[in-house]
């Protein structure tokens, strides 16, 4: 696949599902892509990635964004409190907001900086133990915590178990959004957005489908 081709299946589920042209963000998951497909992406016109690690991150978004403006990045992977000083430098939201000693840690800092990347809440809609993520009936009281913090929350998110059927997990996503008065949805990866944006997804994270398979060292 490749970006143009992904651009084309995102304005065909906007129009198939009702969705106004162009309200579905494409975040461009580029972690541990060889350097040289993050450029001909960026080559490409495409200016919104997404990231897993803070340490890889540091190395590669600096120096590219010296060479292209107007570049947005997002973390989408787990955040350690203790790099979250060094992410909200990096990034300009965060995707997994998932514990209270995170929100803590990000409302000191951007009461310090004056300034906050835009904060998605990371859900862990099928309970899974071993996900990260707020549970579902957790969902409501962590918003309202977050906001009596002065955090700018955009959205929730949420990466369904593997192995199910993911579009009740959007579905359940989208309604915890909408009664807590949250705008932005995250979800939908490269297996699934178009379901995804059937939901409400407002920021799709694809990788594998932009970049191709991804090798770990
Ligand atoms: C890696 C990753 C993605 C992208 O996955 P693909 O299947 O390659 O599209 C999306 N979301 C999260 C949270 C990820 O870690």
């Amino acid at each position: 696949m490749s970006l143009a081709a992904i651009s084309t299946r995102i304005a065909q589920a906007e129009v198939a599902h009702g969705r106004a042209p162009g309200s579905v963000q494409l975040i461009a998951v580029s972690k541990v892509q060889p350097l040289e497909r993050v450029i001909a992406v960026l080559d490409q016109g495409h200016r919104l990635f997404g990231e897993n690690y803070v340490q890889e991150s540091q190395g590669k978004w600096p120096d590219l964004r010296t060479r292209f403006a107007d570049v947005a990045v997002h973390m989408i992977g787990p955040l350690q409190t203790n790099k979250a000083k060094v992410a909200v430098e990096l990034f300009e939201a965060i995707h997994t907001l998932d514990r209270p000693s995170l929100a803590e840690k990000l409302a000191k800092l951007a009461q310090a900086r004056g300034k906050s990347p835009d904060l998605f809440i990371q859900v862990n809609t099928g309970e899974e133990p071993q996900k990260a993520g707020i549970m579902p009936d957790a969902v409501d009281a962590f918003v309202t915590a977050c906001r009596g913090m002065d955090l700018p929350l955009s959205g929730l998110m949420c990466i369904p178990p593997d192995a199910e059927d993911p579009a009740p997990h959007f579905a359940m996503l989208s309604q915890m959004a909408a009664r807590n008065g949250l705008a932005g949805l995250s979800m939908g990866m490269s297996s699934d957005f178009e379901v995804a944006i059937a939901h409400g997804a407002t920021h799709i994270r694809v990788g594998s489908a932009i970049f191709g398979a991804r090798t770990y060292a």
